[in-house]
């Protein structure tokens, strides 16, 4: 039985005023059964004063890392950094690093090998994109992004995290459907299980995808969906926390 886990991705949000947040998430995963994970990947400017403030049962995450772990690369932190900030996972792969940075499944590859070498759990994010979705390739992009994204040699899966964020829901408000959710989650399982074998059941897939503390339940309860990758509903501590305690199957 893998562990539920919840993370919250603040992308380019957040100052240090932010990290008032973040004693009151603290707070209250101290008072709640320790059942399930729960992370917050704030700006690589927060990590390390983040990391001071979580507390025994609150993990820090990076949001994307250069697979080097050092040189003349302006502007890029290692893998070996966030470790060295405090962080214990670091996001790869995320469609908006995709887009914005042109990062390809050998790039997102590449990290997912630094970012275990650093002895963190990489969270590889893969997704359809509406035209895709609309085309009926949502199964063979999402199969092709796993092929690539995740090297043969990956080590410790029960370390990896795979996160499934169809693009078209990733701050739209718009969420997919249950039986898509369903569909895709149980492909990424059967298609990890075919290359990697049983341990592949062990493989933590996150949803993402406008996930809020009204969807959150229903979405938790679906089959091969061990967690959330949240992103405007983990800016706030109320509704990430709401967001935990559902996956506690509380409230
Ligand atoms: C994300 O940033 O990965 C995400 C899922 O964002 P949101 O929850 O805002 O859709």
């Amino acid at each position: 039985m893998v562990r539920t886990l919840i993370a919250g991705n603040w992308k380019m949000n957040g100052l240090r005023a932010s990290l008032q947040n973040v004693a009151l998430v603290s707070d209250q995963l101290a008072r709640l059964p320790d059942e399930a994970d729960c992370l917050i990947c704030p700006p690589a400017t927060l990590i390390r004063e983040m990391a001071g403030l979580a507390g025994p049962r609150l993990h820090v995450g990076g949001q994307s890392c250069h697979p080097g772990q050092s040189g003349a690369h302006t502007g890029d932190i290692s893998a070996q950094m966030l470790a060295d900030a405090g962080a214990s996972h670091v996001i790869v792969g995320h469609s908006e690093r995709r887009a914005d940075h042109g990062e390809t499944n050998d790039d997102v590859a590449a990290q997912v090998i630094a970012v275990q070498q650093a002895g963190l759990t990489p969270i590889v994010c893969v997704g359809e994109s509406l035209a895709q979705r609309r085309a009926g390739e949502t199964l063979r992009v999402v199969a092709d992004q796993l092929a690539g994204s995740i090297p043969d040699d990956a080590a410790d899966l029960p370390q990896l995290v795979v996160a499934y964020e169809p693009i078209w829901a990733i701050g739209t408000g718009e969420v997919a459907q249950p039986d898509q959710i369903a569909e895709v989650h149980h492909h990424i399982r059967s298609v990890l299980t075919d290359r990697f074998g049983p341990e592949a059941g062990q493989i933590r897939l996150l949803y993402g995808g406008s996930m809020t503390p009204e969807n959150a339940g229903m979405i938790l309860k679906i089959p091969d969906v061990n967690g959330g990758l949240v992103g405007g509903a983990s800016l706030k501590a109320e509704s990430f926390m709401a967001i935990y305690r559902a996956a506690l199957g509380l409230d």
